[in-house]
């Protein structure tokens, strides 16, 4: 039976359940959590793999919210600012330890709330997370300021790089512990504190990082959780008038509004926000390895990747033989339950979120396209969809232009170069491109043409810690990841001394 966005409330209030296979650490964690929220208001998350009742979790009024940035702010001027920078990476690097010793422990958390496989959950999101904290580990005693040359010869002019001190980071629930450890990690590096708000849907990883950052040795209080939803925690902690600074990743819809509220209140604010993604492959290509990593980029985790490869724009002469790749791919995709080692693909984070994605390709199938795979999955619970291939819509389609966040891949044909950029780049977003060509020339004439943030030629969704992160246009201000995102944390001061 497919379960429907009316039934979740039901579901919601049944009996809490967790699939099979799940750690008794996890469980032992779930029960501890969900006893906490018995307290107050709570929102009830669900498993999207069977659409029974996970746990709940509190939601933090502004209230609560005033009393945890406070802390966080004691705690800022307190003990952290005293903890030298040899201190901080020490920290930082014992928590990474932590990390990758309950590596598997937090892949669980990731993959019941999300639905991702856990497997790909512990060796893609875990690994990245604990780079996250290894790169960043680095980077305390390595922040310096400068001596500037001034007229008079006696005096001494200095340029010191200071900590923002309370720093807010706002997460989505594709990659929770992922964001967290992306948000926290160049954060405390730089000598903030940090309060996060994990998306409503998916908090445990994180809740369980900011202990796990406590036995660490980080003062209690430098990184708190507030649980909640978006209009009501979320706000609290943006507008905080002790928060110095905002961190946010997820939609372009709350990214714009926070940037509004941020510009109103002159606070400094980064965002990484979404993208439709061209995946552009020449005929000059490995076509069997572009179209099958086409494939990859696109279902993985269920297409629910702000990078996926969500638009492929083929030549003509190679589009038959890239689509029989893809085809095949998709055809040996197995959907099924996070916790069950055989499933490749999980299902949609929410029945409204799978609702959705079937709106844009109804639309689509009653349009110019024809849709050659997928569909609603006919699996039992959860919020199961089909992987999903739509070929030839037109470029103004919704699903060509639209972010999906689901397992739908476009396939359009392109002619020459001219064509294929006036396309790709007519997107209102900028974040990715993948290219598939051997001729050298065309990489850095394409690569250079394209209006995105990260161009991978020949491979695809590569991610490192020290490789900076982020989109042009709609997917973005500013950069995660590399040595921009300490920056970002860190304001100049500058001392004359006479
Ligand atoms: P979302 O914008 O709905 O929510 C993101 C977070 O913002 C959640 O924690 C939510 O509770 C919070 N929020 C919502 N309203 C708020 C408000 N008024 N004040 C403060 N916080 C508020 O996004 P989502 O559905 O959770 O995530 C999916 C989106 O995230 C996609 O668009 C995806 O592309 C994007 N994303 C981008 C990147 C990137 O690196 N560029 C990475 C992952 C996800």
């Amino acid at each position: 039976m497919t379960i429907t966005s009316s039934d979740v409330q039901e579901h919601a209030f049944e009996q809490r359940r967790t699939q099979p296979g799940a750690l008794p650490e996890v469980e032992a964690f779930i029960a501890e959590v969900e006893s906490r929220a018995a307290k107050g208001e709570r929102i009830a998350s669900l498993d999207p793999a069977t659409g029974q009742l996970l746990v709940h979790v509190a939601e933090t009024n502004a209230e609560e919210v005033d009393r945890t940035v406070r802390h966080a702010h004691d705690a800022f001027t307190g003990s952290w600012k005293r903890f030298s920078p040899f201190e901080r990476e020490r920290v930082l690097h014992r928590l990474a330890d932590l990390m990758e010793q309950h590596a598997t422990e937090l892949a669980q958390y990731d993959a019941l709330e999300s639905g991702k496989p856990v497997g790909y959950v512990e060796a893609v999101d875990v690994a990245l997370a604990v780079e996250q904290f290894r790169y960043y580990a680095g980077w305390p005693t390595k922040i310096l300021g400068s001596v500037v040359p001034v007229a008079s010869a006696d005096h001494l002019v200095y340029t010191k790089k200071d900590p923002l001190g309370v720093v807010a980071a706002i997460t989505p629930w594709n990659f929770p512990l992922c964001q967290a450890a992306i948000k926290i990690a160049p954060a405390l590096a730089a000598g903030n504190a940090v309060v996060i708000k994990p998306s409503e849907l998916t908090s445990l990883s994180t809740l369980r990082l900011a202990e796990l950052a406590v036995e660490a040795g980080v003062p209690e209080g430098v990184v708190s959780v507030v649980t909640g939803r978006g209009e009501t925690t979320g706000a609290a902690l943006t507008s905080h008038p002790l928060v110095r600074g905002i961190t946010f990743t997820g939609s372009d819809r709350v990214g714009r509004q926070l940037a509004a509220e941020a510009g109103a209140a002159l606070k400094p604010i980064s965002l990484e926000l979404g993208g439709k993604n061209p995946n552009i492959i020449f005929p000059d290509a490995d076509v069997q390895k572009a179209a099958t990593a086409a494939a990859v980029t696109a279902f993985f985790y269920s297409g629910q990747v702000c990078f996926a490869g969500s638009r492929v724009l083929v030549h003509r002469d190679v589009r038959d033989d890239v689509l029989d790749v893809i085809h095949q791919y998709t055809d040996a995709i197995v959907v099924g339950p996070s916790l069950d080692s055989a499933s490749t693909m999980g299902p949609l984070v929410s029945a409204q979120h799978r609702d959705k994605v079937n709106s844009y390709v109804e639309q689509a199938r009653r349009g110019a396209a024809s849709i050659t795979r997928g569909g609603i999955s006919s699996r039992d619970g959860g919020f199961f969809y089909d992987p999903t291939i739509v070929l030839d819509p037109t470029d103004a389609e919704a699903v060509t232009t639209d972010e999906i966040f689901g397992p739908v891949l476009i396939v359009q044909t392109f002619d020459d170069d001219d064509d294929l950029i006036a396309r790709a780049n007519a997107s209102r977003y900028g974040l990715t491109a993948g290219l598939w060509t051997s001729d050298v020339t065309r990489v850095h004439s394409i690569a250079d043409r394209l209006e995105v943030g990260r161009v991978w030629v020949n491979t695809y969704a590569d991610w490192a810690a020290n490789a900076p992160w982020g989109g042009s246009k709609q997917s973005g201000l500013g950069r995660d990841c590399g040595p921009d995102a300490v920056e970002k944390f860190l304001e100049t001061k500058t001392v004359w001394v006479g």
